[in-house]
């Protein structure tokens, strides 16, 4: 199921459409920077039981679409672009391949582009040369540093950019630098919407992220059916920045959540308890959590459909110390970093997640950064 969910001052006022088939909860938010309540409403349902939109023909043109606005994506028609041909990149470009979609596709190094043009993408030698062949170009890119660079650079995308084009960044990054790049499309005449993923290398094989998005609805909306292609939902947030907040405190939440997670294995080992018992007993409780079962041990996986790596047999396993990158360590501790910048700027205090930055850190000086992120182990580790 793709599902939407509108979430803006003014959605709180309007009547949510009656489209899921399940009970639907409407959803209460706290926005981050206005501190204001917000009800996002769940515009419709997709993927699930033979109702998504994947190949199914939408409107392409409108007598009424002004001359900036940018069509609604179809494949056929829409001429896609595709920037961070990375872990994550490669497994979104190449289903929107799948789905029918003409991609142009550029990465730093281009080596990592090659499977991909086996797989029918055109590759171009510069953003530049992406954004002028495409009229939606996405990006997944690493941190603000490269988004920047990507967008604002030498032969960027801001210097192809225009009326009638639009830029989805779908990079994890923090609202300043969102609102940056947005800045210079919109500058250049173009729609910005940035739209970062919930969801890990499996999620994105298989078509099932999560975008948390702010910034132009009308790109939202024109790109729905890219985003259906390569995600089960969607939240349209409001003002550019509100999505890049949502998916900092997602992602504070989960390295937290798995730098504690780390601790307890390790203390189970030292007090001479069974790791693998300890596994048992909290995937049966009330802390039981699927990214647990999945970090935990190669031994403890019941493939699921939902779940990747370990279908690939790539799958991490703390207690084997095994770290197979599907979220990179050095991109877990950027977001905490960002994340704890965030609770300055709003006088947040976030002292769980400032410990576990340094798990984090260490791990990076350990020699981590390109492994797992459960490789944060490590740092717990006193053998
Ligand atoms: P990755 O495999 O490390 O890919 C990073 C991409 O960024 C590569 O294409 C890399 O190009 C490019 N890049 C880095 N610095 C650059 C620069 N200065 N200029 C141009 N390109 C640059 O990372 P990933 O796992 O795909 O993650 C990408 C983004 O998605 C990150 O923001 C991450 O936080 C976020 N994310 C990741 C996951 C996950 O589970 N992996 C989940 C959700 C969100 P090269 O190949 O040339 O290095």
């Amino acid at each position: 199921m793709h599902v939407q969910a509108l979430c803006s001052l003014q959605a709180a006022a309007a009547p949510a459409r009656p489209c899921l088939p399940a009970p639907v909860a409407v959803l209460r938010l706290q926005h981050p920077m206005t501190r204001q309540g917000i009800s996002p409403k769940l515009e419709r349902g997709g993927k699930a039981g033979g109702t998504g939109l994947k190949g199914r023909k939408r409107r392409t043109s409108s007598a009424t679409a002004a001359a900036t606005d940018v069509l609604t994506a179809a494949p056929g028609s829409t001429k896609v672009g595709f920037l961070g041909i990375g872990i994550m990149g490669y497994a979104m470009a190449s289903n929107l391949l799948k789905a029918g979609y003409e991609v142009t596709v550029w990465n730093r190094s281009p080596d990592k582009c090659k499977d991909l043009a086996t797989e029918g993408a055109q590759v171009a030698a510069s953003p530049a040369e992406v954004v002028a062949a495409s009229d939606i170009t996405l990006a997944m890119l690493s941190d603000p540093e490269a988004c920047l660079a990507v967008a604002t650079g030498p032969e960027g995308v801001a210097a192809a950019m225009a009326p009638g084009k639009g830029y989805v960044d779908v990079s994890t990054v923090d609202a300043a630098t969102a609102r940056q790049v947005a800045a210079a499309v919109r500058g250049a005449g173009g729609l910005y919407l940035e739209a970062p993923v919930s969801g890990s290398k499996g999620p994105a094989q298989q078509g099932q992220l999560i975008f948390l998005t702010g910034g132009d609805r009308k790109l939202y909306d024109a790109s729905a059916p890219l985003l259906e292609v390569m995600g089960k939902a969607s939240f349209f947030l409001g003002e550019v920045g509100a999505g890049a907040n949502m998916k900092l405190v997602v992602n504070m939440v989960m390295g937290t959540m798995l730098a504690s997670y780390a601790e307890g294995l390790e203390l189970a080992k030292q007090c001479g308890l069974q790791q693998s018992d300890l596994v048992d007993v909290i995937k049966l409780g009330a802390i039981a959590s699927p990214m647990f079962q999945l970090k935990a041990s190669k031994g403890g996986w019941q493939p699921c459909p939902a779940c990747c790596a370990v279908l690939l047999g790539e799958a991490p396993a703390m207690i084997e110390g095994s770290y197979p990158p599907a979220f990179p360590l050095k991109h877990q501790q950027k977001d905490l970093r960002l994340a704890l910048a965030l609770g300055d700027e709003v006088e947040q205090p976030l002292p769980l997640a400032a410990a576990a930055n340094e798990l984090y850190k260490r791990a990076r000086a350990e020699g981590y950064s390109d492994a797992d992120f459960s490789a944060v182990m490590a740092a717990v580790s006193t053998d």
